[in-house]
């Protein structure tokens, strides 16, 4: 069990300071890395139900992707602008993630917004229209040459299902997705990027979850995305317009397989 321990570090300065606050009032609360306390796990459920409201109303009108970290602290009560902090200041390295700090995602200036996608649901007959998305102008360029490419071979294409992600949305769905991996912040860090560290918030290193028009995109078995001839085709031909594969089968860091997940790796401007 490793324990984020109350040193008066200048790195953990923030960290500290949060985690006295955090839950109930018995001066200075560890965060298990492994698993919340059943307190914090109230805690943390609570703020997200708080959260709820305004996030839906952000995806409606298809600004969740460009948040800011001001919206989001904005309507909300010291404890959980407290706890978003805490997650906010996480010691990555710590926790064991290996891949780089990008920065912080504080916007979506110079995007081009990606809407009208429309695929069908999964398992299902009817179609459904994917929240609308932003890409830097030239991400969007190459994959639109890109999938015109795809489709003139295989007569298919891929959407975009996540594109530009702010850090402070990227923060809201690391402490959202806790849920799924037992509260434990050291399992969760393998499948969310924690803020700053997401390359859905760089623009240099923009990142395209693809999903494909019967709405497969390996959520659930990222086998059914490998074994799409669309998938076949990006591995094949992707590097011609500047995507790679940014977490490959058997890496040797240990990082999560995500055959949906592109990185564009030109330079921009
Ligand atoms: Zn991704």
């Amino acid at each position: 069990m490793t324990l984020i321990r109350c040193v008066r570090s200048f790195s953990f300065a923030v960290v500290v300071a949060a985690v006295v606050c955090f839950g109930a009032d018995r001066g200075c609360a560890l965060v298990d890395l492994d698993r919340l306390s059943e307190r914090q796990i109230v805690d943390v459920k609570e703020l997200i139900t708080r959260l709820s409201p305004f996030i839906t109303a952000r995806e409606q009108e298809g600004t969740l992707p460009t948040l800011t970290f001001e919206s989001l602290y904005a309507r909300l009560g010291k404890k959980d602008r407290t706890i978003l902090s805490v997650f906010r200041h996480l010691p990555a390295k710590k926790i064991g993630v290996k891949i780089p700090f990008r920065g912080m995602a504080t916007g979506g200036k110079g995007m081009i917004l990606v809407k009208g996608q429309i695929v069908k649901a999964k398992d299902r007959p009817e179609a459904k229209e994917i929240a609308p998305q932003y890409l830097p102008i030239i991400v969007y360029d190459y994959y639109q040459v890109m999938m015109g490419d795809m489709e003139k071979s295989i007569g298919r294409r891929l959407y975009v299902e996540s594109g530009y992600r702010s850090s402070a949305h990227q923060l809201y769905l690391f402490i959202f997705y806790l849920k799924n991996h037992g509260y434990s912040i050291r399992e969760t860090v393998k499948y969310v990027a924690l803020p700053g560290y997401s390359e859905h918030g760089d623009p240099r290193h923009q990142a395209i979850d693809f999903i494909n028009e019967k709405g497969i995109n390996g959520e659930d078995d990222p086998k059914e995305f490998e074994d799409l001839p669309e998938y076949r085709w990006l591995v094949k031909n992707a590097g011609k317009y500047g995507f790679e594969l940014s977490y490959p089968k058997d890496s040797k860091d240990g990082l999560t397989y995500e055959p949906w997940h592109w990185r564009f790796t030109k330079n921009i401007p």
